[in-house]
């Protein structure tokens, strides 16, 4: 079906060659993972309101000058990407207590930080992606402190920015998981944002009823996960490009 060289395969996306040297295409699949894999499902529609719903996250944050590895959307499922060096960290960013916070300290989801906490996992399934020190980055060379430095920065830029954004058409931007990459120029490599920001990577809730709007709904089995990720869209203003979506038919 695909003739394209496929250059990875993750749980919810593809990375394929693409066009020119140093791009990628992103594909996102409607595939839905979580407990590292133990659980699996196939979410109709879900890879079409990710990559939308990535597209409009990722040019607002290019606008305020967060540099990512997002070129244009090319077409429901896939995106053209810069091709970036992947940081093996997954950079967690909490401004309320849920999930494996809650869980670590027994604290009750819901609790609002006094600050918002940033916390580094080392990319790896085979050990459960473990949380991780700067100290641990620097000592296997994972990233350096500049680097380091980068990332704290620019995640909470992207937190305040998209606490605005999102509090605006009333949700609550509980925590994110993003990814950085490194864009070489030369011998000089740049930290750029990359991966995806979608509802598979936030915690969004609903400002009014806490109602959860996010991933969670598909770990905890609640239903309505497609309807969820379909009102994040539309409260963002970008439903309107995928009539098919709306429908409920296959894209
Ligand atoms: N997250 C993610 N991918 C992961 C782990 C976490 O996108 O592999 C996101 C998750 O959706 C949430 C935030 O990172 O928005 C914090 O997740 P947490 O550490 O609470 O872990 P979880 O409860 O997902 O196991």
């Amino acid at each position: 079906m695909n003739r394209r060289k496929k250059i990875y395969e993750g749980k919810a996306k593809i990375l394929y060659e693409g066009p020119e040297p140093g791009t990628l295409i992103q594909y996102f699949k409607d595939d839905a993972t979580a407990f590292n894999a133990q659980k699996k499902a196939v979410l109709e529609g879900k890879g079409v309101l990710n990559n939308r719903i990535s597209e409009y996250v990722m040019t607002r944050l290019n606008g305020i000058g967060v540099q990512n590895h997002f070129i244009k959307r090319l077409n429901l499922r896939e995106q053209l990407i810069r091709e970036v060096e992947i940081i093996p960290l997954e950079v967690v960013c909490r401004n309320i207590v849920a999930g494996s916070m809650a869980e670590r300290f027994g604290l009750p989801e819901g609790q609002p930080l006094p600050r918002s906490i940033i916390e580094f996992y080392y990319k790896d399934d085979k050990l459960g992606d473990p949380l991780v020190t700067e100290e641990h980055i620097t000592a296997f060379n994972w990233a350096n402190t500049q680097e380091i430095d980068d990332i704290l920065a620019m995640t909470l830029r992207v937190n305040d920015y998209l606490s605005g954004m999102f509090g605006a058409v009333g949700i609550t931007l509980v925590d994110f998981k993003i990814e950085y990459g490194r864009l070489w120029e030369g011998d000089f490599a740049r930290v750029i944002l990359a991966d995806e920001i979608s509802p598979d990577s936030c915690r969004l809730w609903d400002a009014t009823t806490n109602e959860k709007l996010d991933k969670d709904r598909f770990r905890r089995d609640m239903g309505g996960v497609i309807e969820s990720y379909t009102e994040v869209a539309r409260r963002l203003g970008i439903m309107k490009d995928m009539p098919r979506v709306i429908e409920g038919g296959v894209a």
